[in-house]
């Protein structure tokens, strides 16, 4: 990316010196506006040098924790879908921003059963289907509200105990059952990789989830599309890219830095890792 536009928005003079952030918070529609230029720069620039088209790579903005404000100057600057970590979180600002008629919303993380009828309601795509309990209840649900909703299964690529998602073995069979479930389009797999500053530990969790595609796909039953794959957030999008993501879940570098630390949306996150830098 330019270096101008990040330091346009990062550097604080604070006595005499400079501090900058990664992550400046986006406060308003130009600043949205630079922030999604800036991080699509970077997918084209990744798309490049691996030869991928950047038109093979959907940006999902993830909005958890950004308030209704912040994010109604996101949609201004052209957001027209969101990710949200939390059911109830997502549920909520989706109410409030009904007006928005074409903003569509993406719950990416872990869905309690008892959920899934508030998904069944607001929610356009699911990323983190990890057990058929959920399957089965989402697609009740859906079945009640006539809706269908598209899905990713969640793969644990990262060996952490702490994640959610199937291992890695587990997933050509969970996918077997999935056609049962006739409202929901199953479009591919997600996966967070391993919380590391170090590429060389990410990038592995990105290959398995590609090669795991792979594998799914020669023995998915019919009506099964495995064509997405969704990885890489705010740290790791480039290496991402370059292993082959379609969906890209990016929130810190679009809205800024969060407050709340990612333990709050990832159990135990940090316990067992080290943390990105
Ligand atoms: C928060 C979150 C992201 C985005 O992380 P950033 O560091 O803000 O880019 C991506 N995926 C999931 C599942 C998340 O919860």
């Amino acid at each position: 990316m330019p270096l101008q536009t990040r330091s346009r928005n990062s550097a604080h003079a604070l006595g005499g010196s400079i501090i900058t952030s990664p992550y400046p918070t986006a406060q308003s529609v130009e600043d949205f506006r630079s922030n999604l230029a800036a991080v699509r720069e970077r997918i084209a620039a990744a798309c490049a040098r691996v030869g991928r088209a950047p038109a093979e790579v959907r940006l999902l903005p993830v909005s958890k924790t950004v308030s209704e404000a912040r994010i109604r100057l996101a949609y201004a600057a052209g957001c027209r879908e969101l990710g949200e970590n939390k059911v109830q979180e997502a549920s909520r600002k989706a109410e409030a921003m009904a007006d928005l008629t074409d903003l569509r919303w993406s719950v990416i993380g872990h869905l309690q059963t008892n959920k899934a009828k508030v998904v069944a309601r607001f929610a356009s795509e699911f990323q983190a289907l990890d057990n058929l309990r959920g399957a089965e209840a989402l697609d009740r649900r859906l079945q009640a509200e006539g809706r269908a909703l598209d899905v990713l299964v969640q793969v644990n690529t990262s060996g952490e105990t702490s994640k959610f998602g199937l291992p890695p073995d587990d997933v050509p069979g969970f996918v077997r059952e999935l056609p049962a479930f006739s409202s929901l389009r199953v479009r591919g797999l997600m996966t967070l990789a391993l919380l590391s500053a170090d590429p060389a530990r990410v990038r592995p969790c990105f290959i398995l989830l590609r090669e795991l595609r792979e594998r799914v796909r020669q023995a998915a039953p019919a009506g099964i599309a495995m064509d997405e794959l969704s990885m890489g957030m705010s740290g790791d999008f480039e290496l991402a890219v370059e292993e082959g993501a379609t969906v890209v879940r990016v929130g810190q570098a679009i809205f800024g830095a969060r407050e709340l630390p990612d333990s709050h949306y990832w159990p135990e996150a940090g316990s067992s890792s080290e943390q990105r830098s």
